[in-house]
């Protein structure tokens, strides 16, 4: 049995979506994802390819010409690669897929959610991370379309962009992720390969929670040892 997979990056190349803290916009961060995870799944034994909607059409022409070449690829699963969008108040990670979901969907939304959860602390939304749309939600037409082809899908939401401690654990490691996506797609799908292994800490760090909570250790010590300095300094400063 073979099994083809298709990640799609979300958005296109003129129109690249929401910007994270670090300056990276959905299109670019995720077309390093989808490169990295195509290739982890094809030295897995996957079939993989990534796909690029173009920015030339109008929004259906794109669904539907992405449609187009992932059935001809004969994708029987795909993933569409996204992150949500600057809000002062939301977190947590979801996947949108079909209410007429077939399991496999499902366990794939689930399965991911958790990853994202054990790995960076971000929290599940909805039903477990789970998050099953209507045809006219935002996502449903790529959604529903790829659905309605055959493909078992999932629109994935793994983080908010804006600064806050789920996004600082989430972006500066893009491996980590692409591993997490990888094994969730391997998993959730039930593809017939094994799992692969964690890499090494990729450069430069991509800190642990318990580093991470080292650093904010280390750089609250430094700003008061810099307050302490300039307190001195004008305490000196007023005496003279
Ligand atoms: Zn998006």
């Amino acid at each position: 049995m073979t099994n083809r997979v298709a990640l799609i990056v979300g958005h296109n190349s003129s129109d690249q979506g929401a910007v994270n803290y670090l300056g990276q916009s959905e299109w670019d961060f995720n077309s390093g994802i989808a490169q990295a995870t195509m290739q982890l799944l094809v030295e897995s034994g996957v079939q993989a390819e990534v796909f690029f909607r173009n920015p030339n059409k109008s929004y259906t022409g794109q669904v539907n010409q992405i449609i187009d070449e992932v059935t001809s690829f004969g994708a029987d699963f795909s993933v569409e690669l996204h992150f949500n969008s600057y809000n002062s108040s939301a977190r947590g990670s979801e996947v949108l897929i079909p209410e007429s979901g077939t399991g496999l969907d499902n366990k794939f939304a689930d399965i991911l959610t958790d990853k994202l959860e054990e790995e960076f602390g971000i929290i599940q939304r909805r039903d477990d991370g789970v998050y099953e749309i209507d045809e006219s939600a935002a996502g449903g037409m790529m959604v529903y379309g790829l659905y309605n082809a055959g493909v078992i899908n999932g629109l994935v939401e793994p983080c908010f962009g804006e600064r806050s401690p789920e996004s600082e654990a989430f972006f500066p490691c893009p491996n980590t992720y692409s591993r997490i996506l990888t094994n969730s797609i391997i998993e959730g799908f039930e593809l017939e390969v094994d799992l692969i292994e964690p890499e090494m800490p990729e450069a430069p760090t991509c800190p642990d929670n318990d580093l991470l909570l080292e650093m904010k250790g280390d750089a609250l010590a430094s700003m008061n040892a810099i307050r302490d300095i300039s307190d001195n300094f004008i305490n000196k400063w007023s005496q003279e």
